[in-house]
């Protein structure tokens, strides 16, 4: 695990908000990450925060306009309307009272965004490269997907780590 920023956020400073964005190619265990990191204190774990693009978009099938969790009740994602011309994690922050927010979104384009967002509002952003044994999620991929083939597994695994090692390299 390659870690870029971590020993500079500064989690005692109230007025920042922090976020740790998890990338990595998929079947490498950012939500088990993601998970672990929002059982810090004032930490809040949104999930692949790029789903939060759909909420309550009538265009989209019920299940990716509400929470994947708790269905259409979700005490958070609910009444949770993102203003576009707002960053998003000090949305999130406000809403839920936290002062970390995680996210796992893979998309290097919604990462390169966010951190953005993040700079220029004086908050910190750290990203997590996730690189897990390529035969581990190959392994995980097949018994998940049986009816793909393990070569297309493979340079589909491959293909997301040079991306994102390539997308790392520019933030
Ligand atoms: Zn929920």
């Amino acid at each position: 695990m390659r870690l870029r920023g971590w020993e500079k956020l500064d989690v005692d400073k109230k007025s920042q908000l922090n976020a740790v964005m998890v990338c990595g190619a998929g079947h490498s265990g950012s939500t088990l990450l993601g998970l672990i990191l929002d059982g810090q204190p004032d930490a809040f774990y949104v999930g692949e925060g790029g789903k939060i693009r759909y909420l309550h978009d009538a265009k989209k099938p019920i299940h990716k306009r509400v929470c994947k969790i708790c269905g259409e009740d979700c005490p958070v994602w609910s009444n949770f309307v993102w203003d576009r011309k707002a960053p998003l994690y000090r949305q999130v922050a406000d809403h839920v009272g936290a002062s970390l927010i995680v996210d796992t979104t893979k998309d290097t384009d919604w990462i390169r965004a966010r951190t953005s967002e993040l700079r220029n509002a004086g908050d910190q952003a750290c990203l997590v490269l996730l690189i897990r044994d390529g035969r581990a999620v190959v392994n995980s991929r097949m018994r998940k997907y049986p009816e793909r083939a393990p070569e297309t597994e493979i340079a589909r695994w491959l293909s997301q780590v040079r991306g994102r090692h390539r997308a790392v390299r520019v933030l």
